[in-house]
């Protein structure tokens, strides 16, 4: 298997190649060549299949440069009981007729992420001790993804993690979850600013090349094809467990922000797996609901951002989106680019309104969309609990909103469950009145000893802090 760039370059890369590279040469993201086509009885075979053989049958396709020996024992090593709370890793519970929660975070910070990251944690230090090289993460976060990332390369090694946040900023559960890590290769920053000064800090010093070669910088953000292609399991996982054979078809809702794990969904699709539709729910910030309804995709301003109690979800443009126009364009890199590049940094926007491609989007891929509120965010939890007993966080119940109102007869419908209760406690209190549950592993985690620096937002003296923790 080879990748290309959604922009066309002439490029042709292996797996291992891309693993710890972020955005391709031209600025595309990276896609395989072909997607795989899963025929009737190797899905059937894999009816049986353990979560952490499922996860090696289909990285197979896409990964030709580790032996197979090797790729097993990673997928082994990562989706255990141990590691993820349950011998089915992402077990489905059914809610009212038809319609399902895929439990997909039950990892160790309580989301969905931990499925893909937890796997490039072991990615990354197979293939850092294969090169004998070394590999200092940087990156910014507001949570989710920081405490993800952390737990992944906690203890790993060749690699360190620098991640910053915004000082404060972090509900209190987050901060204990990150600050607690005592393990020498995490480095947690609290910069005296707000979220968008870490990205800028972050940007800033991946941008200084010689600073970035001489300190060996990467990231893990959510455009690394690994990452996608670890997400890919869980589809076929969900699906499996929903029906009995392979004539049944079933539909995903996708709590959505840049489009990564809804993109995997459509990976998924594209590889044969029975999928009817592809339901995209956002909160108020709906780029993408925008998009699905009318063709037109607009990046909003910082000012046009809302912060909502679905805090993940919210995007002002989604990263992975291009990799989608990209299989709608007919892998069409140069119109993807002119799209992408010229139209989104002159007009930020584009028009997809009157294209062929468009209007065939939901019959030919499946995606549909619709958006959620916080009101409706409050009415969809208080009303999963009073009926069902069962406790969400805010953004499932964005998706559970919106797959209500794509549900349909005989199409089992499974929306993927993006975090636990617990991690917004605040907008639980105030549906329910009362608190989340906590897992026990995390009690009392709030008081135990934090381990963080407090920075200026000051590009060089984070420059020097990172200088002076690399040896
Ligand atoms: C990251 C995240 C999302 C959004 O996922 P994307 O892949 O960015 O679309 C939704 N819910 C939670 C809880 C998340 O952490």
């Amino acid at each position: 298997m080879r990748y290309l760039s959604t922009r066309g370059h002439s490029d042709r890369k292996r797996f291992c190649e891309i693993l710890l590279e972020g955005l391709a040469p031209d600025g595309g993201l990276y896609l395989p060549e072909h997607y795989p086509q899963v025929d009737d009885a190797t899905l059937t075979a894999w009816r049986n299949l353990p979560y952490a053989d499922l996860a090696f049958e289909i990285l197979s396709l896409y990964i030709d440069d580790i032996p197979a020996a090797d790729l097993l024992a990673i997928c082994r090593k990562t989706y255990t009981e141990a590691i993820f709370g349950t011998a089915k890793i992402v077990p489905l519970r059914p809610l009212e007729s038809g319609l399902y929660l895929e439990a997909l975070s039950n990892g160790p910070t309580l989301a969905f992420k931990d499925l893909a990251m937890q796997l490039l944690g072991n990615l990354f230090e197979y293939e850092l001790t294969r090169r004998g090289e070394e590999l200092n993460i940087l990156g910014a976060t507001s949570g989710d993804t920081g405490s993800a990332a952390e737990y992944a390369m906690r203890g790993k090694k060749g690699v360190r993690v620098f991640m910053t946040s915004p000082k404060g900023r972090m509900s209190p559960f987050q901060q204990a979850q990150m600050f607690s890590l005592q393990d020498e290769n995490i480095h947690n920053i609290a910069v005296e600013g707000v979220f968008d000064d870490c990205q800028d800090i972050v940007k800033a010093v991946s941008n200084d090349l010689e600073f970035k070669r001489q300190y060996k910088i990467g990231t893990v953000n959510s455009i690394n094809w690994a990452r996608l292609m670890a997400q890919v399991v869980y589809y076929f996982a969900g699906y499996i467990q929903a029906t009995k054979s392979n004539d049944e078809t079933v539909s995903f809702t996708v709590p959505s922000g840049n489009f990564g794990n809804v993109c995997a969904g459509h990976v998924a699709r594209s590889m044969g797996l029975p999928v009817d539709k592809l339901v995209v729910a956002t909160n108020e910030n709906d780029v993408l609901d925008e998009f699905f309804r009318s063709g037109v995709y607009r990046v909003r301003g910082s000012a046009d951002t809302h912060e909502t109690s679905s805090p993940s979800m919210d995007i002002s443009k989604a990263s992975n989106f291009e990799r989608f126009v990209f299989d709608l364009l007919g892998r069409d890199g140069d119109r993807t680019k002119a799209l992408f590049h010229d139209q989104l940094a002159e007009h930020g926007r584009f028009d997809l309104s009157l294209d062929p491609a468009f209007k065939s989007a939901a019959q030919r891929y499946g995606f549909v969309s619709g958006k959620s509120t916080h009101a409706d965010r409050l009415a969809t939890i208080r009303d999963t609990y009073q009926r069902f007993g069962t406790m969400i966080d805010t953004h499932t119940a964005d998706g559970l909103k919106v797959a209500r109102e794509q549900v349909q007869p005989g199409v089992p419908m499974l929306v993927l469950e993006t975090a636990l209760p617990i991690k917004f406690a605040a907008t639980i209190e105030e549906a329910l009145g009362k608190s989340p549950d906590r897992p026990a592993r995390f009690e009392g985690i709030e008081s135990l000893p934090k381990r963080v620096r407090v920075l200026p937002a000051d590009v060089a003296v984070i420059k020097r802090y990172i200088a002076s923790n690399v040896h």
